[in-house]
């Protein structure tokens, strides 16, 4: 079980063994690296400062898909990769990685014309090898608008579908680590790199804090990978190696207003006039729209959005569709991420490219940044391969394949079978489709046990046994997203679930009195805008 308990022993073992491999950071890049190591049998640790996915990967666009725009700036290699890693992460999470097909509307004014969109959707489709039948399909101004009753019809000209996924990002690094746990790995959260160890000028371990306990521990690893996302450069500074290269952050916003304010009919790619390409996705009883691309130098730890973001998005979204028009009063939550871009002289925040790229330290000291939430498992494979180039060359190791572990026990084979399991549970009435695609077949656990309790500490107590959960943020936002989604079920389930955290805990009455704070900070933070 990943609970808290393992996590004390996990801890232990940390502390007292060698390992092959430490990663640093428990986003998706973390999580995919401890993953392949950990399957291809590598003795592997990872420790993340705050929770799994705290970082940018709790805050992204939330799809798994193959970056239509990054064609117009040729790269191609990059294109081909992450397209054709969406079938392969659908195939290991049927239940979370969803196919959504994408409304591309064209205009008269703006944005490509269709015969260079028709052309461009086609070598998207080709690179990625997408099958036939899901393969683009350019649709008249009446189809478009037919699709899409909300968009202002006035300058539409037509548009297109395509083929693309959607998933929770949080939800999906939670399930990678999990993996990574069930194929021998030791990842633990609240654990930060606090400085490296070193012998004869090559890294050999790292010295870390136990947030929970303010306890400080050594780990001995023979290679050290920092995966820090937005951090990277802070270890590269601590070991002394920040050299060349850098990292670029821009900031991204999402905004989510409750469905009714903006009823798309379907996921939505359209373009602002200003060279911009948002998205505008359903998702349950919200709709969510994002994002902004801006050059970001402020505090990583809090990362939040400002009027100027949110203003932007509401003027997007009501120059785009018909209807009453959105106000900044209607939002419910927003949410704010960095990428961990590679700085290029003289290029803008969108035109920097979201390629990944690893820099090895004279120390050995190996640094992942750049890339998507999308391609993590070919980020993964690379990471690793040279790992096992530099440090294990003479071990007998098994190649990666992690395109055929599923993340889930046992897999689902497809979205089929995702459908055959939620009818296992017509007590769950509406509810299935949210547990089954949040918790794939844990949904069954939670479902049992919620026969004598609220739903709502049914799922706490499942991801207090099986997902590491420690505070009640890790809950709320990154396990169930309900932040972001359900703001009316997190507040009304605020208290019970803070008094089932401190029965399960053992948590004094001061450490509920900041946990509550925190949440309510929490929500404060990502309706109100500055
Ligand atoms: C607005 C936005 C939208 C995006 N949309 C998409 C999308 O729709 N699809 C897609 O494929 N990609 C998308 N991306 C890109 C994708 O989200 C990122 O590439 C990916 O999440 C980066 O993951 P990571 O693990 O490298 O970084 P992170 O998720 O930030 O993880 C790094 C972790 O390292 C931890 N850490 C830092 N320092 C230390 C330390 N000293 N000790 C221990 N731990 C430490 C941090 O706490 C953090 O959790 C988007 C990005 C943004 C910002």
């Amino acid at each position: 079980m990943f609970s808290h308990t393992t996590r004390t022993s996990l801890i232990h073992k940390l502390q007292s063994e060698q390992f092959d491999l430490l990663v640093i950071g428990g986003g998706i890049t973390g999580a995919g690296i401890a993953l392949d190591a950990a399957s291809r049998g590598l003795k592997t640790a990872l420790v993340e400062k705050h929770d799994f996915a705290f970082g940018t990967s709790s805050r992204s666009t939330k799809l798994i898909h193959g970056g239509l725009r990054y064609l117009k700036q040729l790269e191609f290699g990059l294109v081909r990769e992450v397209g054709s890693e969406r079938a392969v992460v659908h195939q290991l999470a049927p239940h979370l990685v969803l196919p959504e097909k994408m409304l591309l509307p064209l205009y008269e004014k703006r944005g490509f014309g269709s015969i260079l969109t028709s052309f461009g959707l086609k070598l998207y489709d080709w690179l990625a090898g997408v099958k036939p039948e899901d393969q683009r399909k350019m649709l008249t101004k009446n189809q478009t608008l037919k699709n899409e009753p909300l968009l202002q019809p006035s300058d539409i000209k037509g548009g297109a579908i395509y083929a693309e996924y959607r998933t929770d990002d949080a939800r999906l690094t939670i399930e990678i680590m999990k993996t990574a746990f069930r194929n021998g790995a030791a990842p633990v959260n609240y654990c930060t790199v606090t400085d490296f160890i070193y012998e004869n000028q090559k890294i050999i371990g790292a010295s870390i804090r136990d947030e929970t306990t303010a306890t400080v521990f050594a780990i001995k690893a023979k290679a050290i990978v920092n995966a820090a996302g937005p951090w990277v450069d802070e270890l590269r500074e601590a070991d002394h190696s920040k050299k060349g290269k850098r990292l670029h952050l821009t900031k991204g916003v999402h905004i989510v207003v409750p469905r009714e304010k903006l009823p798309v009919k379907q996921a939505i790619y359209f373009d602002v006039g200003d060279g911009r390409m948002i998205f505008a996705i359903p998702r349950d009883r919200t709709t969510y729209v994002g994002t902004t691309d801006t050059t970001y130098d402020g505090s990583k730890e809090e990362v939040y959005a400002s009027k100027t973001d949110v203003d932007y998005l509401v003027d997007a979204v009501n120059k785009t569709f018909q209807g009453p028009g959105l106000s900044p009063g209607d939002i419910e939550s927003s949410w704010a991420g960095l990428r961990p871009l590679i700085h290029e002289e003289g290029k803008s925040a969108s035109e920097l490219s979201r390629k990944d790229e690893i820099f090895e330290s004279a120390s050995g000291l190996i640094s992942i940044a750049g890339g998507k939430l999308t391609g993590y498992r070919k980020m993964a494979e690379r990471v690793v391969d040279l790992v096992i180039e530099k440090y294990f060359e003479d071990v007998k190791l098994k190649r990666c394949y992690t395109a055929s572990i599923p993340l889930t026990v046992p897999g689902f084979s497809s979205s089929e079978e995702v459908e055959l399991y939620k009818r296992k549970f017509p007590q769950a009435g509406s509810a299935i489709n949210y547990l089954v695609h949040t918790y794939g077949r844990g949904a069954g656990q939670i479902i049992a046990n919620s026969s004598d309790k609220e739903l709502i500490l049914a799922e706490l107590d499942y991801c207090l046994e099986n997902e590491m959960v420690l505070s009640a943020s890790d809950f709320f936002i990154r396990r169930t997203g309900s932040l972001f989604f359900n703001i009316g079920r997190m507040k009304n389930a605020l208290e019970p679930v803070l008094a089932a955290l401190k029965n399960h805990l053992n948590w004094t009455e001061d450490k509920v009195q900041a946990e509550r704070q925190r949440l309510k900070d929490s929500i404060k933070l990502s309706g109100e805008f500055r």
